[in-house]
């Protein structure tokens, strides 16, 4: 590559001072006095040009120790996929217990269905909606050994408010009924020898 290349030629440095969108993603700059590099759009201050530094990727520009801005995240464009789909999989964390759908993933996500679906399964190896579940299942496990809800308080507090589909998908992923699963997980604490009479059922 030719030093010309990552000149601050008369054209950048007016996207640079117009905060010109059209140009994000073409190149970054950096500020030598700073150490931080932006999207042209940035609405930060326009440096001097004389500082200016211009990268083609988010990569050159760390490499050569400079940091991303707060503001306009240019590093963001890089890694676009896996950050985003690792807000996604948040959401279900902190979510699961609302009615889910793709659809609704995809909206609150801002993505389409279709490609929210490819892009969780390619990078998360299961599908948005196997990753709810999952994430449900889990949470119904530490409800029904943790606490003492009734299996229909337990589904319905993991987002699973219809009991027999509870009951069933319960079953169908452990190889136990709720119930069960439950009696089970306190035989082992009781054989644990944590404590004994304290179940009085
Ligand atoms: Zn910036």
């Amino acid at each position: 590559m030719s030093t010309s290349d990552l000149s601050i030629t008369d054209d950048r440095w007016r996207a640079i001072v117009e905060n010109d969108k059209s140009y994000d993603g073409v190149f970054l700059y950096a500020v030598k006095t700073t150490r931080i590099f932006c999207r042209p759009s940035c609405k930060s201050r326009p440096p001097k040009r004389e500082n200016i530094r211009i990268f083609t990727s988010a990569e050159q520009a760390l490499a050569a120790q400079f940091r991303p801005c707060k503001r306009c995240k240019p590093t963001g464009q890089r890694l676009p996929d896996h950050d985003w789909i690792a807000g996604v999989a948040e959401y279900v964390s902190s979510n699961y217990m609302k009615d889910l759908t793709l659809h609704i993933l995809a909206e609150i996500s801002h993505g389409s269905p279709y490609h929210l679906h490819r892009t969780f399964k390619r990078i998360m190896h299961v599908t948005p909606m196997e990753y709810i579940q999952r994430t449900r299942l889990e949470q119904a496990k530490k409800l029904l050994t943790c606490s003492h809800q009734s299996v229909a308080e337990v589904g319905e507090n993991v987002g699973l408010s219809n009991t027999p589909y509870f009951i069933t998908l319960f079953k169908k992923n452990t190889g136990y009924t709720p119930f069960q699963y439950r009696q089970l997980k306190s035989k082992v604490t009781q054989n644990g020898g944590t404590q004994h009479g304290i179940s009085n059922e």
